[in-house]
């Protein structure tokens, strides 16, 4: 990484340069980066540093945390770095002093307090974009921001409290137990220590608070992205599914185990196959009892719980199904046995009807529909697609009746603050389709963002009467249309163009494979600079956040995420209510095509490109704040700090990019009347007229700051990146 020190000496290419350590090396000069003057070390806002490099970033955050200060600015960002222990800057005392504007420490209060402020004032909505990798603190942060909110009020009916507890299930539902391996490390052994996390499956969610025009919560309302499916059926070695199986399976009382058939977690194959079934100072059971108070809360009365839980159990008996082979084509049939008949009987139907659906397809011959039997895939296949399907349709229907109870049936009128609590973007190992929707939902959200730091920087600078035509701004529209752009028109024929119709025209095509996909993008899009064809099965994408590349691999399934029309049909004629509602869900939402499978297809990017405009168009409507949360390191322990894991997520979270546009500005801004007193003295020359303005120019003009370096405003001087070094330096020879 890096180390600071002082020039020594420089001879060409190299120099001398004697580190803080005490060790003198040579360097390659160009390979130098300034350090800023002692007077910005720390400061509160990374936009004041002199000089905007990546070592002098990290090295004011690290200094700051060290000292538990664990927020900064990157201008208008703010950067919350994981402190991972309690660092007592919550309390009441705290939110009176940001209510009262008695301090100017950043904080995620006093972003929420300027959010309330602003709605309040000028009659604007807001919303507060949270960003950062699992386990950098979105959620508890999001949860501060609230708390803060909700303390503004007063007088409340209880609201923000329901608000807070409906966390707890949406954590249940949401959350997992997930490995990292140690990066660090080029050899990993299978024995090696994992580093683990709990882990938010759901990338995103979208917490609206709604105000009365006095200003109290009258209400709230929480839309969800991007669940990960896939963890309900699949597991990787030492992870564990989602909490909630493991907190039915411990909690659940004699009575109800007994009603819904249900075992101990490590009877189940979907729990048992990543050997991994507790987390250590985790009491599942006791998390069981918390759950279902929240549901209590949220008013899911007590026989909805028991239809939810029965779902559950009903997912963990549908991994236990197992199938025979009926003939000589390797075609299966489900196993008549206890997984079976619990499974059917939780969902409500009986265990022949079941065994058809996940063992049979129908295909159309003339007027017929005649049943074809399955191979053992393609029934493992169904299987899991019918499990996955209830369990994400149970998380919806979850987040619906919160909505209902948030909302206590009132149409909302008033102000808002919505709350984003999204993944940033991510570069791993190997980035499949959800890292491909993640980063695509990001290069969206900067696009927002650059837009707003854009506006925000032509509104200071007309205040100031400056000329701003001289601040360039990049915009990511290119690379955001190598996605979403439909199609090209070429005389009479249209042929498709981004990244998403080509994959949703693959995903229907018959034949298609990872391998075809791949090839097809390349084909397409080779000509596009943000495109990077690979070999094989991957592609690369060049981010504003840098160049990822994606594994094909899955996208198709993924994508198409089938579902039988067997098993919609199954479900739709259940005796149980929910599955009916699930059922009637699937068969109101726009079908994208039926294949020669005979399976119903929805896109998944489609339907998630359809969420994010329908968020985006949201977001634009609100002034937004924007938190950025960083994972000091991958072991969740206090006061360390890894500046490679850091330096990573600053790119990510695009503050380098922030400090970037702000760079092509005047990132210093100081009042001519502070300018003057600080460097007044250095005049060599008593000038006429006293005052600050007439003192800023002539002391500009004495230490030849070129004029394209710096601009007048009425009441500040705006100046270019390093001015204000030069000046420092100066002032420190003379003192
Ligand atoms: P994310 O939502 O980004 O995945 P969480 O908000 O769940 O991450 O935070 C992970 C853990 O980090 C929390 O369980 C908590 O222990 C710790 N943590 C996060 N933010 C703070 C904070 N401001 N103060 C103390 N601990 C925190
Ligand atoms: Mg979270």
């Amino acid at each position: 990484m890096w180390a600071s020190g002082t020039v020594q000496s420089t001879s060409g290419e190299e120099s001398i340069v004697s580190l803080s350590n005490g060790n003198v090396i040579k360097v390659c000069t160009s390979q130098l980066l300034p350090a800023n003057p002692g007077i910005l070390e720390g400061v509160n806002d990374l936009i004041q540093l002199s000089y905007l490099n990546e070592p002098s970033v990290l090295h004011n955050l690290k200094r700051r945390y060290s000292h538990d200060m664990i927020y900064s600015k990157a201008g208008p960002v703010l950067i919350a770095v994981n402190p991972f222990k309690d660092v007592q800057i919550y309390g009441k005392d705290f939110v009176t002093s940001y209510r009262e504007k008695a301090t100017d420490s950043p904080h995620v209060f006093a972003m929420a307090d300027n959010a309330y402020n602003e709605m309040m004032n000028d009659g604007l909505n807001q919303s507060i974009i949270i960003s950062g990798e699992s386990g950098a603190g979105k959620t508890e942060t999001a949860k501060f921001a609230m708390q803060y909110l909700a303390s503004l009020g007063g007088g409340y009916g209880g609201k923000e409290c329901k608000i807070l507890r409906t966390h707890c299930i949406l954590e249940a539902f949401g959350n997992a137990k997930t490995s990292r391996n140690d990066n660090s490390s080029r050899f990993v052994s299978s024995s090696s220590p994992l580093s683990f996390a709990l882990c938010s499956l759901l990338k995103g969610k979208l917490i609206d608070i709604h105000f009365t025009a006095s200003g109290k919560i009258s209400g709230a309302n929480i839309q969800t992205f991007l669940l990960e499916k896939s963890r309900v059926v699949q597991l990787a070695a030492g992870e564990r599914s989602y909490h909630i199986f493991y907190q039915l399976c411990a909690g659940a009382s004699p009575a109800l185990r007994e009603r819904l058939n249900l075992k101990m977690a490590n009877e189940y194959n979907y729990l048992v196959q990543s050997d991994c079934l507790v987390i250590n100072g985790v009491d599942d059971g006791q998390k069981f009892q918390k759950l279902k108070e929240a549901f209590d809360i949220v008013q899911i009365c007590k026989e909805e719980q028991e239809q939810v839980f029965a779902m559950l159990a009903a997912v963990l008996w549908l991994g236990n199904i197992s199938f025979q082979v009926i003939d000589k084509e390797n075609h299966v049939e489900a196993l008549a046995d206890e997984a079976l008949t619990s499974a059917a009987t939780l969902i409500g139907c009986a265990p022949h009807e079941l065994m058809q659906a996940i063992s049979t397809y129908r295909i159309q011959v003339g007027k017929d529909r005649i049943a074809k039997k399955l191979t053992l895939q393609q029934a493992i296949g169904t299987r899991d697609a019918l499990a996955k399907f209830i369990y994400a349709s149970l998380f919806d229907w979850l987040v619906e009746q919160i909505n209902k109870s948030l909302e206590a049936g009132k149409k909302h009128i008033g102000r808002s603050i919505s709350i984003l609590d999204i993944y940033g973007f991510e570069s791993l190992k190997k980035n499949s389709f959800e890292q491909f929707c993640i980063n695509y939902a990001n290069e969206r959200l900067q696009q927002h963002f650059n837009r707003h730091l854009l506006k925000l920087e032509q509104e200071e600078y007309d205040l100031e009467g400056i000329d701003w035509s001289k601040v360039v701004f990049e915009d990511n529209q290119e690379c955001l249309d190598l996605f979403e752009k439909i199609e090209l028109e070429l005389g009479l024929t249209k042929k498709p163009l981004g990244i998403l119709s080509l994959l949703d025209e693959e995903s229907n095509a018959p034949n298609s494979t990872d391998f075809t996909l791949a090839n097809k993008l390349k084909q397409h899009l080779n000509s596009n600079s943000y495109f990077k064809g690979d070999r094989g099965r991957a592609f690369g994408v060049l981010h504003f956040a840098g160049e990822v590349h994606y594994d094909t691999n899955g996208f198709l399934d993924k994508n198409r995420d089938p579902l039988s029309s067997e098993v919609v049909q199954l479900l739709s004629s259940c005796d149980s209510q929910l599955p009916q509602l699930f059922a009637k869900k699937m068969f109101n939402q726009p079908l994208q095509s039926v294949t020669s499978l005979d399976t119903t297809m929805q896109s998944v990017a489609l339907q998630f490109k359809g969420q994010l405009f329908k968020l985006m168009h949201q977001l634009e409507s609100t002034r937004p704040h924007f938190i950025c949360c960083i994972k000091p390191n991958s072991k969740q322990l206090p006061g360390t700090y890894e500046e490679d894991l850091v330096l990573q997520q600053l790119r990510c979270c695009g503050i380098f990019e922030v400090i970037r546009i702000s760079r092509s500005g005047y990132p210093t801004r100081m009042t001519h009347q502070a300018f003057s007193e600080r460097y007044g003295f250095l005049l060599s020359e008593p000038i006429v007229s006293q005052d600050s303005l007439s003192i800023s120019v002539a002391l500009l003009k004495q230490f030849n700051v070129l004029p394209q370096m710096y601009q007048i405003g009425y009441t500040k001087l705006f100046l270019r990146t390093g001015q204000i070094s030069a000046l420092e330096d100066r002032r420190k020879q003379v003192l």
